[in-house]
């Protein structure tokens, strides 16, 4: 047993949901309690389809379960049938049917069903969603796709994309385009958009090209093996990686790396003058791997920041993020447990996080600005414009939501210099986010009384202030630190106190931890 208040991923049948919502013409039967009907407004709200999931669920009760459970499955796997006519059906358990062990897939084997029927074994109680998704996509190609001439002309599939998907919908388009340019073109994408048929068809093209290795590494392993179809590795998220993207599918497919870079503006941005102020910021990431390891390399290499945290929520990638963690030179942090997510960035005293809807509320709490890298995410995540992360426009994208909630440059000299001000003080928040501010308190508009004002939310969390007493200069002085990088010296020098067997702070012990860690 353990308690938890928020999960990063849902239970695998919710994947195998998202698999089974991004194809067309293919219908999952999942015996389910009921009341599971709940994972279809994760469709039609938070994503906003304009139609309800291929989703049919027996919604058995209470008082069925004395009864013939397995009955209610077949009558709805029929019905089903009937009243949807697909081209091939899923059928799977959810956790609670997974209890009364019906075997959906051996009761469906024993109808007369005119059309491939897949059944699916998902743990619900070892796996998660994304296991789900991977799981259900390999059954689908492993039943359906057979190995087959090539097309005559170079073609690859392009494979990961999903229902609910972080910005899939425009990271097809993106991808689309880089293969255009390279004259290569699109056998099928799957699952998103799909059939059945479409996934029968997937051994004739040249390659794979794997663009979310959480829901589609499988499949593309299977297809690597029994239709003797490479794959690419390269997730071209970010300037660098979309460079290597288009080389690795030049060289798999055989033809010249050829790109168009007249959309590409964010090398410019982060270049210009402007954005010297974000060098050196300290951020924190977290999320699923793929994208917290895309994310690692660009706040490094194309924006200039620190990466001083790092970690990923899925298990099945720990092996990748903990070689990522060591590059960086940062504790790896594999975990589903969102306090412990919090408290990790606690400690790091990052100014910025990369994270997901969690990491949102974690750094509205602790004060500390958040872009969002990554699923779970919220509606506002699957916006009505062009807003891909992968290729060109990806990059774009990515530089100016990460930057937007950063206190742009010349805010920050205003705030550490002028404290005091009306306007630029330390509660005050990015101006750019003015109807998010909190008012300055009537302290911060008394000047003489500026320096009793309550610290700023980042803050809040003293370590070690149990014990640790801060004379009264030296808090006053600790204040003159501007409030992003206050936290961070706070613990700096209180970490330093302890390690001296100190237990107050004066005024010197501050000047002495900060010379200690400047050395
Ligand atoms: S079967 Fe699983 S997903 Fe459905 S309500 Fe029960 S615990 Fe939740």
């Amino acid at each position: 047993m353990k308690l938890t208040v928020w999960t990063y991923e849902g239970p695998p049948h919710v994947g195998a949901m998202r698999v089974a919502t991004a194809m067309k013409g293919l219908h999952y039967v999942l015996h389910a309690p009921q009341g599971d009907t709940y994972a279809d407004l994760l469709f039609t709200m938070i994503e906003r389809r304009d139609h309800r999931p291929p989703v049919t669920y027996t919604t058995f009760e209470g008082r069925d379960l004395g009864e013939d459970t397995a009955g209610i499955f077949k009558v709805t796997c029929q019905e089903a049938y009937d009243r949807f006519k697909p081209q091939a059906i899923i059928v799977g358990a959810s956790c609670t049917a997974e209890l009364i062990q019906d075997d959906p897939g051996g009761l469906a084997e024993t109808m007369q069903i005119p059309v491939p029927v897949i059944p699916l074994e998902l743990p619900s109680y070892q796996r998660k969603e994304n296991f789900g998704s991977d799981e259900t996509f390999y059954q689908i190609v492993k039943s359906l796709a057979r190995p087959m001439d090539r097309t005559p002309e170079v073609t690859v599939n392009i494979i990961g994309p999903l229902a609910l998907g972080f910005r899939h919908r425009d990271d097809i388009e993106e991808v689309k385009g880089l293969l255009y340019e390279m004259g290569i073109g699109v056998n099928v994408v799957a699952p998103f958009d799909a059939t059945p048929e479409d996934i029968t068809r997937l051994g004739a093209a040249h390659a794979n090209v794997l663009m979310y290795p959480e829901h589609a590494e499988s499949a593309a392993r299977h297809l690597e093996r029994i239709c003797g179809q490479p794959y690419t590795k390269t997730i071209p998220i970010g300037v660098a990686a979309t460079h290597e993207f288009v080389a690795e599918v030049a060289q798999l497919c055989g033809v010249e790396p050829r790109k168009d870079l007249s959309r590409l503006r964010q090398p410019w941005w982060s270049k210009s003058v402007d954005s010297t102020y974000l060098t050196g910021k300290r951020v924190f990431l977290f999320g699923d791997a793929t994208h917290v390891k895309a994310a690692a390399r660009i706040a490094r290499d194309e924006m200039g920041f620190e990466v001083v945290g790092l970690g990923c929520y899925n298990r099945e990638f720990a092996r990748s993020i903990r070689e990522l963690a060591r590059e960086f030179d940062v504790p790896a942090l594999i975990t589903d447990d969102y306090l412990e997510v919090e408290k990790a960035i606690e400690d790091a005293s990052p100014e910025m996080i990369l994270g997901t809807q969690m990491e949102r509320h974690i750094g509205k709490r602790l004060g500390i600005p958040c872009a969002v890298i990554s699923a779970p995410v919220h509606v506002q995540d699957f916006p009505a414009r062009y807003s891909p992360q992968m290729g060109w426009e990806g990059a774009n994208v990515i530089f100016d939501t990460w930057i937007h909630p950063l206190v742009m440059g010349l805010e920050e000299h205003l705030l550490s210099m002028f404290r005091e001000d009306f306007e630029f003080h330390d509660e005050a928040g990015p101006s750019h986010h003015g109807g998010h501010s909190p008012k300055p308190s009537e302290a911060a508009r008394t000047p003489d009384k500026v320096e009793e004002r309550a610290d700023p939310a980042p803050e809040a969390p003293q370590t070690g202030s149990d014990v640790m007493v801060w004379l009264s200069e030296a808090e006053k002085e600790l204040k003159k630190i501007p409030f992003f990088v206050r936290g961070k010296a706070r613990r700096n020098t209180e970490k330093f106190a302890a390690d001296q067997g100190l237990q107050e702070i004066s005024l010197d012990t501050l000047y002495e931890a900060k010379a200690h860690y400047a050395r």
